[in-house]
């Protein structure tokens, strides 16, 4: 059984526990919100089989029930057992976003109280940073269906970037698989 933490609440799928990383390897883990009761909670991975269970209300993802090995990719959630999973940087939207307003303050400032060229480097000297930065984040793989975010284990070569389409798919699924697991005892 995978011994889970509450984590803090909720604010947003999409940031839901990213942090701007640093590349060193996070042991495995998964951020997932109960279909149930919605507690998100932190579930460590260790090899094994899974068998995640909300430390709120006791809800068991037996779909999952799956064998880890953090040492190899991910082929399957363990909480909805669905094998469709996308990749992204392990990235803070709203951080990312003050980080981008912040540069252009300071470039703006440069341009007006120096001179313009200064400013125009300064943007250029920025953007690379920006760009290494962005490089250098971790990626994390997330479920389509249940949304779950994986860290620490490494990327599967067949999870492809964030889709528009399977998500749209998996938004008329995802209500049905929510309101399967409320009639469940
Ligand atoms: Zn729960
Ligand atoms: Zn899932």
């Amino acid at each position: 059984m995978i011994e889970a933490s509450a984590g803090s609440s909720p604010e947003g799928r999409a940031a839901r526990g990213s942090s701007v990383a640093t590349s060193a390897r996070l042991p495995a883990s998964a951020v997932a919100i109960c279909p149930r009761c919605e507690t998100e909670a932190l579930y460590p991975l260790a090899k094994g089989p899974a068998a995640p269970r909300c430390p709120e209300c006791g809800f068991e993802w037996r779909e999952g029930a799956v064998d880890i090995d953090p040492e190899r990719p991910l082929d399957r959630c363990v909480f909805c057992g669905r094998d469709e999973l996308y990749v992204q940087k392990d990235f803070n939207r709203q951080l990312g976003l003050g980080i981008v307003l912040t540069s252009f303050l300071i470039v703006f400032l440069v341009m007006l109280l120096h001179d313009h060229r200064t400013g125009i480097y300064l943007l250029f000297v920025l953007a690379a940073v920006d760009f290494v930065a962005y490089a250098l984040l971790r990626n994390v793989a997330v479920c389509y269906l249940c949304q779950s975010v994986y860290r620490g284990l490494p990327t599967n070569p067949e999870h492809r970037g964030f889709d528009l389409g399977l998500e749209e798919k998996h938004k008329r699924l995802r209500i049905d698989w929510t309101s399967q697991i409320a009639e469940r005892k």
